[in-house]
């Protein structure tokens, strides 16, 4: 039976492997709507290729050359913040969210409100909006399906027990790639950005490196997993073999383990509750030889702390975080700010005095976010 799929972030990395897997299994997919940032030349592309019913790029000034690259084809060209949530809010089997930063917030709670089953990569809308999106989902009965590797792991893993029975949560962490690095403040974008085991987008790259990544997952884990707090752990396992792991209080532990593709946790998304195929070649456990593990190193890499007390707080703390981190990374990818300065900027934008009251709506959250990044850009100014 054909399904029906929106892809959020068409033309980034969690997009081109969600695009792989539909490339593959053409029969089993109909493509509603694709979107990208500002790449008209790629998205139309794509949709081309796919026979999407609509492309939608969110900077509105790239609206007539998108319409030019689409002549001719049955493509409904679309642009700007209200067309993405428009594209989003159509009637889909299932919505890929994989849009980057907060920036995705508007079209998955868009999705959010159809009902929608929506296979969630985009973990800073949910770190952003936590209880308001959450409540959002129990309200209009949509459903939402890990993709990020641990998350994904963790939810197969809670196949196996439940909830109320679960002991403990480890998330496994790869370290990144300056886990052995010895002068953080030496680091240039191009280092940070070479992950030994994912091939990601540059955000997400980064955040493995300062450990943002992980931070960010445990509040996403949080939310998706009401475990508790103290019960989510987070271990370093450099081999990024083991995806996560659930404890149950039996003492039995249950793993997830497989390459470290993302198109195997999509996969895992997309095909839910079934399974599909993916062109992965068999776990060699042999070959890789050895699993190790250890302790995350917070003193050199404080975004685990600095997420866990955000998480603690709650309300308008994580969104805090959350903004103060997406400036941080890009300023330092612009070569504004060394490499130690994006935790240093993200403690001080969440330590300045009065934390706002915890927001309650989707225009609450984004009016936290927006003003979270404008006091990382004052304190950027003043340092
Ligand atoms: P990416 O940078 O490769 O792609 C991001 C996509 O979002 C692109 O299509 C881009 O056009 C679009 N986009 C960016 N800014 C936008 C904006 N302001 N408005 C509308 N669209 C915008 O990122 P990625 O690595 O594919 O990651 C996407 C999300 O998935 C992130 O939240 C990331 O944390 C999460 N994730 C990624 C991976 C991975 O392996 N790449 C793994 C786990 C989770
Ligand atoms: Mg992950």
């Amino acid at each position: 039976m054909t399904r029906s799929i929106t892809i959020l972030g068409a033309t980034g990395s969690v997009g081109a492997s969600t695009l792989d897997l539909v490339r593959r299994n053409p029969a089993d997919w109909r493509v509603t709507a694709l979107t990208a940032h500002s790449n008209v030349e790629e998205l139309a592309k794509l949709a081309r290729e796919f026979g999407a019913e609509t492309a939608v790029i969110a900077d509105e000034a790239r609206y007539e050359e998108l319409k030019q690259a689409l002549a001719g084809s049955d493509v409904e060209p679309a642009a700007g913040r209200a067309a993405l949530c428009e594209a989003a809010a159509r009637p889909v089997d299932i919505v890929m969210a994989a849009i980057v930063g907060c920036a995705g917030l508007g079209p998955v709670m868009a999705a959010i409100e159809q009902g929608t089953t929506i296979a969630l990569a985009n973990k800073e809308a949910l770190v952003s909006a936590g209880e308001v999106m959450t409540a959002a989902v129990a309200k209009h009965g949509a459903t939402l399906l890990p993709v990020d590797s641990e998350h994904n792991a963790i939810f197969q893993c809670l196949q196996g027990g439940r909830m109320e029975e679960v002991r403990t949560i480890t998330l496994t962490a790869s370290g990144g790639p300056l886990r052995l690095v010895e002068d953080l403040d030496a680091v240039t974008p191009e280092q940070a950005i070479a992950h030994p085991n994912w091939d990601m987008g540059a955000k997400i790259s980064v955040d493995s490196a300062t450990m943002f990544n992980k931070g960010l997952e445990l509040i996403e884990a949080h939310h998706l997993f009401p475990v508790g707090l103290d019960r989510i752990r987070i271990v370093v396992h450099p081999q990024s073999v083991i995806h996560s792991m659930v404890e149950y209080r039996d003492g039995s532990t249950l793993a997830q383990l497989g390459p470290s593709d993302m198109r195997v946790p999509i996969a895992s998304c997309l095909a839910w509750p079934a399974r599909m195929d993916t062109p992965m070649a068999p776990l060699d456990l042999a070959e890789i030889g050895e699993l190790t593990f250890f302790k995350p190193d917070e003193a050199r890499f404080p975004a685990t702390r600095l997420a866990r007390e955000a998480a603690e707080a709650g309300g308008a703390a994580p969104a805090v975080l959350n903004a103060a981190n997406e400036v941080a990374v890009a300023a330092f990818l612009a070569g504004k700010i060394k490499f130690s300065r994006i935790a240093l900027m993200v403690e001080s934008v969440l330590s300045e005095n009065s934390l706002p009251p915890a927001p309650r709506t989707l225009e609450e959250v984004l009016r936290v976010d927006e003003d979270a990044r404008m006091r990382a850009n004052a304190i950027m100014e003043t340092a």
